[in-house]
This record gives structure tokens, C-alpha cells and sequence, in this order.
């Protein structure tokens, strides 16, 4: 009876030390199994593209890379590379941030422009940007390091519910990045070295070019935009 009970003791002993080894049951499940499908939804689409390529498909990327262009795009989850570049693999030095700003990114961007030598520098922004309504509305609840983010965004208006306004303001600042890195890339431009190309990814149709259309608003610069489809850098036809 004794050997018995030491036995069941040992069993007792046993399961609550792995018990105890197990990570501790999630306080909300349902939570819990959205992370898992998130994770699942990640994992699985990875699979996916990796099953696709062929087997040397990374054998051109192991020894450096050589992007066709330095891309500075907002964080915003409703845009994303595949609308701009269908195989953005080794093609795009992608930054991003709240507001596709340059001086909150201006190392990653100087190693694109400078250091990978890419000839275009891209600032793209979008329809709808919450940061630039946020620039507009400048809501009191904002922590500091995200007003911090805020300073270098400019726009016309504090209407952050007028549609027309806050394309306005998307527009604003856009050509304000762009003014901005013109600024820094000064010789790079007026050496034919870099082209910086300033545009609004319109997922909302405000252009009425359909949505998802890139519209390209400046050129190094330029902004009217009868005369940037005049040059020869953006007439295909
Ligand atoms: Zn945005």
C-alpha cells in the first residue's frame, strides 16, 4: 500500500512539474487564436511564395544588392509594394514611415541614394493618409514620439474630415518631401545622377484615373502637371 501511494505521489509530482514547464493558458482565448491566425496567415503565405520561385531564384541576390530605385512610401497598411512593382525583389530600396517623411528616414535614405547609388528617389504618399489628417487635426491623445513624427508633414488645412482637403494636404506634402531631399541631394540632381519623382498612390479615386492608380505629381521639382507628362522620363509612348 505504501509503494502505492509513493507511486501516486511521484505521478502527482510528475504532472504538476510539467504543468508548471508549460506556458500558462492564454487569459483571453480569443485573442490567443487571432495571434495564431495571424501567424498562421504569415507563415503560410511565406510557404507559399517560397514554393513558387525556382530553386536558384536567390542565387542573384547573395552577393549584394542593386535596387533600381530608393522608395520612400507611408506605413499605411493599404499600400504596398506589389501595386508599384509586381517583382519588387532587389528592385526596391523600400523605406517606409507614417507620412512618407524624409528627415524622420534620412540615414536610410542617404544609404539608398548614396551608397546603393539608386537613380530615382521615389516619395510616395496616398489617399486618405491618417498621418497627415493627423498633422491636419493634431489630436490632444497622440503620444510624444508620434507627434515627433508629425513635425515634418505639411498640409494646407485643419479640415481633416473635408475630403478635398486632406488630398490637398496629401499633395502638400508630398511636394514637401520632395522639396526637402531636393535640398539634400542638390548636386546628385543637377549632376543627372538622381531624379527624384514625388507621387500619390489614389486607392480612393480622388484623380478619377480609377483606383490604385500612382499619379505622379512632381518631378525634381516640378509640379505642373500638364508639363510633367511633356517629359521624356514619363511619356511611354
Ligand atoms: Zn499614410
Amino acid at each position: 500500500m505504501q509503494k502505492l501511494s509513493f507511486i501516486i505521489l511521484i505521478i502527482f509530482l510528475f504532472n504538476t512539474g510539467s504543468l508548471i514547464a508549460k506556458t500558462p493558458a492564454p487569459v483571453n482565448k480569443s485573442e490567443n487564436d487571432q495571434v495564431r491566425e495571424i501567424v498562421r496567415h504569415v507563415i503560410e503565405s511565406n510557404d507559399e511564395f517560397v514554393k513558387k520561385l525556382p530553386l536558384d531564384y536567390f542565387t542573384q541576390h547573395l552577393h549584394g544588392q542593386k535596387p533600381i530605385a530608393t522608395m520612400v512610401t507611408c506605413a499605411d497598411s493599404r499600400l504596398h509594394t506589389h501595386a508599384l512593382d509586381i517583382h519588387p525583389d532587389g528592385d526596391l530600396f523600400l523605406v517606409r514611415n507614417i507620412g512618407n517623411q524624409v528627415s524622420t528616414a534620412e540615414g536610410s535614405i542617404e544609404y539608398g541614394v548614396r551608397h546603393l547609388h539608386t537613380p530615382v528617389l521615389f516619395i510616395i504618399g496616398h489617399s486618405s493618409c491618417g498621418a497627415v489628417e493627423a498633422a491636419m487635426s493634431k489630436p490632444a491623445h497622440l503620444e510624444p514620439s508620434i507627434w515627433r513624427e508629425l513635425d515634418s508633414i505639411r498640409v494646407v488645412g485643419n479640415k481633416s474630415d473635408d475630403q478635398a482637403q486632406v488630398k490637398e494636404s496629401v499633395e502638400s506634402n508630398v511636394n514637401h518631401q520632395v522639396s526637402t531631399a531636393l535640398k539634400k541631394y542638390a548636386a546628385e540632381v543637377k549632376e543627372g545622377h538622381l531624379t527624384i519623382i514625388g507621387g500619390v498612390f489614389d486607392f480612393r479615386n480622388d484623380y478619377s484615373q480609377g483606383s490604385g492608380r500612382l499619379i505622379l505629381i512632381n518631378v525634381n521639382g516640378e509640379t505642373n502637371l500638364t508639363e510633367i507628362k511633356k517629359m521624356p522620363i514619363v511619356n511611354f509612348k
